[in-house]
């Protein structure tokens, strides 16, 4: 518990303890920073963090899942950017907190680099305890904004808004349909265990880093066409407008808008679907998303592509990569009774491609960020 972790590593019992989750995106791939819309769900592995403040002006930061303690003073003038503690940092910073000191012990079951945004898990638990510890009444919406500006600004990973509103504002068996033009947020009701299907995430173990130039540069690009089209952003076009554009940009520009504009029309229609429990409709959305992820946004891998053909050639109702690209996880909607099966269709096909193994485990849709009891 993350409690104990606290107490071993600082002597005493912590002030306050939060939780906030990692998240699977079921639909709406690099739309967030087009204003457009998506569907993420939180996933039941979270982060969590105990907190307490301190006397001495000093940050005190450890994670158990790297084993490291980094002290830093306060206030926070420079940040490390090569440590992992840039990202509690950087939310602290940026909540002006003067010259208080903290204590924070940090441990996380979300597979870290895994496109599941264990970065906004951290983020966002970080930023929920120190906001209820020193009582700064910042709402989640504010939080979750806060954070993707220490991701973007401070940590220098150009995301958009979706991951820390998932991770703050999930609710168990919902999906959080959001309009990052407005950020605003709407809960959908999923069914899935009514309709005895389940949500597998397959953790490919190849990593991405967002901080890295191919996120940055779809973005660019999608900026760059915008741009062109003098509009402020994608969001703007619709699928009928797509004829019309065609001369006035490269021929891959124009393959990142069709991607963009195809999927904020595949969420409209995904949540339509959920709400009519049409889960065929759903998952033949998942792999239109897919493709066009692949073909279009070319941020697929081989890895990806092969999760994603083998659960599909295996019984799946749909399956797509997730989260940002270049590596990471897919999901799979499937049936539980054919869950075991498809399972080991994908670590056969990994194998039998030389992939590393994958790892596979079903994710329920959970809560989003929530306080901790003290015991
Ligand atoms: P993702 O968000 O998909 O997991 P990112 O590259 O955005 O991938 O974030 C992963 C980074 O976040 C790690 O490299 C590490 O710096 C930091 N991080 C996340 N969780 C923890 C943790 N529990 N302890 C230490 N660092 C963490
Ligand atoms: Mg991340």
């Amino acid at each position: 518990m993350i409690q104990e972790v606290f107490l071993n590593q600082f002597g005493a019992k912590p002030e306050l303890s939060y939780q906030a989750p990692g998240r699977v995106n079921l639909i709406g791939e690099h739309t967030d920073y087009n204003q457009g819309f998506v569907l993420p769900l939180a996933i039941e592995q979270t982060t969590q963090v105990s907190i307490s403040k301190n006397n001495g002006q000093i940050f005190r930061i450890y994670s158990q899942n790297t084993g490291e303690l980094i002290e830093t003073s306060s206030p926070l003038d420079e940040i490390d950017l090569s440590t992992w503690a840039k990202y509690p940092l950087a939310v602290i910073q940026l909540l002006e907190i003067g010259n208080q000191g903290l204590d924070i012990a940090i441990s996380s079951e979300v597979p870290i680099g895994a496109g599941l945004s264990s970065s906004a898990a951290l983020e966002c638990s970080v930023a929920s305890a120190v906001n209820e510890l020193l009582d700064l009444g910042k709402d989640r919406k504010e939080l979750a904004l806060l954070c993707q500006k220490a991701e973007n600004t401070v940590i220098g990973a150009p995301t958009g808004n979706m991951d820390q509103l998932a991770s703050l504002f999930s609710e168990k068996d919902k999906a959080v349909f959001i309009d990052c033009q407005t950020s605003e947020l709407q809960l959908v009701e999923l069914g899935f265990d009514e309709a005895g299907l389940e949500l597998l995430v397959i953790d490919t173990r190849t990593s991405h880093d967002l901080a890295d130039g191919d996120y940055g540069n779809r973005r660019n690009e999608c900026f760059s066409a915008a741009q062109q089209l003098r509009l402020s952003s994608l969001r703007q076009l619709s699928i009928r407008d797509l004829d019309g554009i065609d001369a006035s940009l490269s021929k891959i520009e124009f393959k990142r808008v069709r991607h963009v504009v195809y999927e904020n029309a595949r969420v409209l229609e995904a949540v339509q679907a959920i709400k009519e429990k049409d889960f065929q409709t759903l998952g033949g959305l998942m792999v239109l998303s897919h493709k066009s992820m692949r073909d279009d946004f070319e941020i697929s891998t081989p890895e990806l592509d092969t999760a994603v053909e083998v659960a599909m050639s295996s019984s799946a109702l749909g399956a797509r990569m997730t989260g940002g690209g270049f590596g990471g996880s897919a999901i799979a909607l499937v049936k539980t009774e054919n869950k075991q099966a498809i399972t080991a269709d994908i670590y056969e096909a990994f194998e039998s491609k030389g992939f590393k193994t994958p790892s596979i485990f079903g994710v329920r849709a959970s809560s989003g960020a929530k306080r901790l009891g003290s015991a």
